[in-house]
């Protein structure tokens, strides 16, 4: 069993990369891969301790992408896609690095005008208090978790509904990257883009809509689908397989473990056990990547 889709404290994961490495080789997993938001320092971090420990680790990131930044329906944008790269074969280039640290800065100014909106709506937290949660990679859950902290909300998704979310009271549009764009700089660093559990766009609902999303990120670049992952029902399962095997993509799969933040997904076996991805789906990743 392996599992390419883990989450560390480095973004928004409980375990630090130490831990995870530790879990993942008490559990017997033949590979993990660690695919934190929009950075590669839990990868970084945690890569001593899995060749300490003989586990095969995989380099990968989960980017929040927009799949048109600029369409807005009823003057709404679309949530964020998240799209995954795996770089099995070789590491990310550093033009790859550079790019993300850019994304990470979109992030900070983002937070810092999120922090002026709630000041301005009368709640007091500071920038301080949201980044000791957040530290390098402080996003929304961390501003939730203070909001409920300090007693302005009842519970975290309160805190989503009444300020953080994408249309609430607080909202403020970070610069994100186009889907598009994210496919292209995966490839041209190096690595594998593949589409992050499917069941979340919109266009999954169908299966028209769906295949011709797919069929023009295919276009883009795509090399996969997470065919097996947590969240996702065995017709789901089916569908997306089905999809991948048509346009040739590779079918990859993970938990998305988060650790206690999601404390309903399992490492490895995802939720109730529903996970069980073979080495296999790795070894065809590594050929992929040889050829690309
Ligand atoms: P950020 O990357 O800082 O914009 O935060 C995005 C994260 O916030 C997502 O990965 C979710 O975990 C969480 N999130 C975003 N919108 C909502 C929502 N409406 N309800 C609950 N959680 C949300
Ligand atoms: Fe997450
Ligand atoms: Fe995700
Ligand atoms: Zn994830």
């Amino acid at each position: 069993m392996i599992d390419l889709h883990s989450h560390t404290n480095q973004s928004d994961g409980s375990a630090t990369p130490e831990e995870l490495i530790r879990d993942a080789s008490a559990l017997g997993l033949e590979a993990l891969g660690i695919t934190d938001h929009d950075t590669l320092s839990g990868y970084d971090l945690a890569r001593p301790y899995a060749d300490a420990a003989g586990l095969e680790l995989i380099c990968g990131i989960e980017l929040s992408t927009r799949i048109q930044p600029e369409v807005k329906t009823n003057g709404k944008r679309r949530s964020s896609i998240h799209l995954l790269g795996y770089f099995p074969e070789t590491a990310p280039s550093a033009s790859f690095r550079d790019w993300l640290t850019e994304q990470q800065n979109a992030r900070r100014r983002r937070n810092e005008a999120l922090i002026a909106k709630l000041n301005s709506l009368g709640v007091e937290i500071t920038l301080e208090e949201v980044q000791e949660l957040g530290r390098n990679l402080t996003g929304r859950p961390h501003f939730a978790q203070v909001l409920l902290k300090k007693g302005y909300v009842k519970n975290l998704q309160e805190a989503f509904d009444v300020y953080l979310a994408d249309h609430a009271k607080a909202a403020v549009e970070r610069e994100e990257p186009s889907l598009v764009e994210g496919i292209h700089h995966i490839r041209e660093a190096g690595g594998l883009p593949v589409l992050a559990h499917p069941l979340r766009l919109e266009e999954a609902a169908d299966e028209g809509q769906f295949r011709t999303l797919v069929r023009s990120l295919v276009e883009e670049g795509l090399q996969g689908l997470e065919v097996y992952y947590s969240e996702h029902t065995p017709a789901m399962t089916a569908m997306f397989h089905g999809m991948a095997q048509e346009f040739s993509l590779l079918a990859t799969g993970g938990s998305d473990y988060h650790g206690t933040n999601k404390p309903h997904i399992a490492l490895g076996t995802g939720k109730g056990q529903n996970l069980n991805v073979p080495y296999a789906v790795l070894a065809s990743m590594k050929e992929r990547a040889r050829q690309a």
